[in-house]
């Protein structure tokens, strides 16, 4: 059996290359999408090439193609509507977009109890990425102070980036004390970034990047620099596919395509 599939934002730059790494799976079936620009769009793989209907009302959607899994990759600002509709139909939820918060990650695992149903939320599905904060994640033991730069494409509505804000909490549990205190002493000095955690985050927005992270640890006499670079957004898609079949398996929302590689026996 297929797993029958929809994607939200489709019409967008994430949501064109999801459409175009579905149709590939065989064991995947794209039955449809969501987007506010409401118009079929081509979709070419390999040698398949496929016209996926679009529509602006998701419940409708849901309804006539009775998907198990939604992918989601629209706006920090309409995803929670999107997830909410969803998960109450009983369709699974893969969900790429950033800007969750805390809260709105609990709100999402106690509708996937109440339904018995499973929903993976990443900020970031390469598995470069996830890397970058395993290890940034194991230096920060070692290291006093660590700084974050994120740099991406100027059409990103949000930040700091949702990596960023992550790899600044897979830090923040090692992070020795006295860093946090230094950090806390600049928060009048704009320029030195935003404080998270205990670390600080500069985000650069320019025309030509994708999205690229780069964690800065400092001590005495030696800096330590680890970087990741996604050059185009196929580095995303691998993820992706993993997250929709792994999906299928789970009874409530895993946080970061780390826990589900975990629970996935990748890592
Ligand atoms: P985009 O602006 O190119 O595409 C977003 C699409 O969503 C647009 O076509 C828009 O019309 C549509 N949309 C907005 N609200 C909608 C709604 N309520 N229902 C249906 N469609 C709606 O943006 P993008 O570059 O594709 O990024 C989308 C999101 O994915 C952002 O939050 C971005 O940060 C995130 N992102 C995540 C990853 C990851 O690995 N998790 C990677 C890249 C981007």
């Amino acid at each position: 059996m297929k797993i029958k599939t929809i994607v939200t934002g489709i019409a967008g730059r994430m949501g064109k290359q999801v459409a175009s790494a579905l149709i590939q799976e065989s064991d995947i079936e794209l039955v449809g999408g969501v987007d506010l620009k409401n118009q079929s769009i081509p979709v070419s793989s390999g040698d398949i090439d496929t016209i996926i209907e679009v529509t602006t009302d998701l419940s409708e959607l849901i309804e006539k193609t009775r998907p198990s899994v939604l992918v989601d990759f629209t706006h920090p600002s309409s995803v929670m509507n999107n997830i909410r509709i969803a998960l109450q139909a009983g369709v699974r939820c893969v969900v790429g977009t950033t800007g969750i918060s805390s809260s709105d990650f609990n709100e999402i695992n106690d509708l996937c109890k109440a339904k018995k149903t499973g929903a993976v939320v990443a900020p970031n599905f390469s598995i470069g990425a996830v890397l970058l904060m395993k290890f940034a994640h194991i230096a920060s033991k070692h290291f006093d102070s660590a700084e974050i730069i994120e740099m991406h494409h100027n059409e990103k509505v949000d930040a700091p980036s949702g990596t960023a804000l992550r790899t600044a909490e897979f830090i923040e549990h090692q992070m020795l004390a006295a860093s946090r205190q230094t950090a806390a002493g600049l928060q009048l000095q704009p320029a030195r970034g935003e404080d998270v955690k205990g670390t600080r985050i500069h985000s650069v927005r320019l025309p030509g990047l994708i999205a690229h992270h780069e964690v800065i640890f400092g001590k005495l006499g030696e800096i330590l620099t680890i970087r990741h670079d996604s050059l185009s957004r196929e580095s995303f898609m691998p993820g992706v596919i993993l997250a929709v079949k792994e999906v299928m398996k789970l009874d409530k929302a895993v946080l970061g395509l780390d826990a589900l590689l975990t629970i996935s026996g990748v890592f």
